[in-house]
């Protein structure tokens, strides 16, 4: 891991293996029209744009483009996914979304600690399976972001706002992307 920022100029991956190479045309193909977000289960779960086909999209192409670093918190927006690929039947564009999970986790490496790896493995056994328990973690999230704990979860696993993709944190690995063909 590195703490490299990645500029625009440096958006080459000759080094990187085939499959974690992205052309930023292959990213501009999402025209961001959101027909793919109610077909997303971690979308519908917690109604976080970053943890949607569409917005990971975004953080892909702003990390590929060097305005945000791919940090921690990018790497679990990117690992929430649960590559199940319903966003591309739903995409009118056309758009390969499991090829650009795939590169994006390429780059990242293995994805968390021992507790993510927990609370993920936790999520898929116990909760997505169940859509009573959905709807339930649903409205407990719901309660958790509008009661302002959100905002006091610096530091914490948990999802946070957008914006909070921005900050700056120790970047996970590396992150380039071939330019447009
Ligand atoms: S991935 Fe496809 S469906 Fe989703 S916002 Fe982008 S263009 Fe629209
Ligand atoms: S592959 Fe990921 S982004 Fe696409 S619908 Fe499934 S969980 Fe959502």
């Amino acid at each position: 891991m590195t703490d490299h920022h990645v500029a625009e100029a440096d958006l080459t991956a000759e080094h990187l293996p085939g499959d974690a190479r992205l052309s930023i045309a292959e990213l501009d193909q999402c025209v961001h029209c959101g027909l793919c977000l109610n077909h997303c289960p971690t979308y519908r779960v917690t109604q976080l744009e970053p943890e949607s086909p569409r917005g990971r999209i975004h953080l892909v192409r702003a990390a590929a483009e060097g305005r945000i670093e791919p940090n921690a918190r990018f790497g679990e927006h990117i690992y929430l996914c649960l590559m199940c690929r319903a966003c591309e039947t739903a995409c009118p564009s056309g758009v390969q979304y499991g090829r650009i999970a795939e590169a994006a986790r390429e780059v990242l490496g293995p994805p968390g600690g021992p507790l993510a790896r927990t609370l993920t493995r936790l999520a898929f056994t116990q909760l997505f399976p169940y859509p009573r328990r959905l709807r339930l973690a649903a409205t407990l999230l719901r309660f958790y972001q509008r009661s302002g704990l959100q905002c006091r979860s610096r530091g914490s696993s948990l999802p946070r706002s957008p914006t909070s993709c921005r900050r700056s944190a120790p970047a996970a690995r590396e992150w380039r992307c071939c330019p447009a063909a």
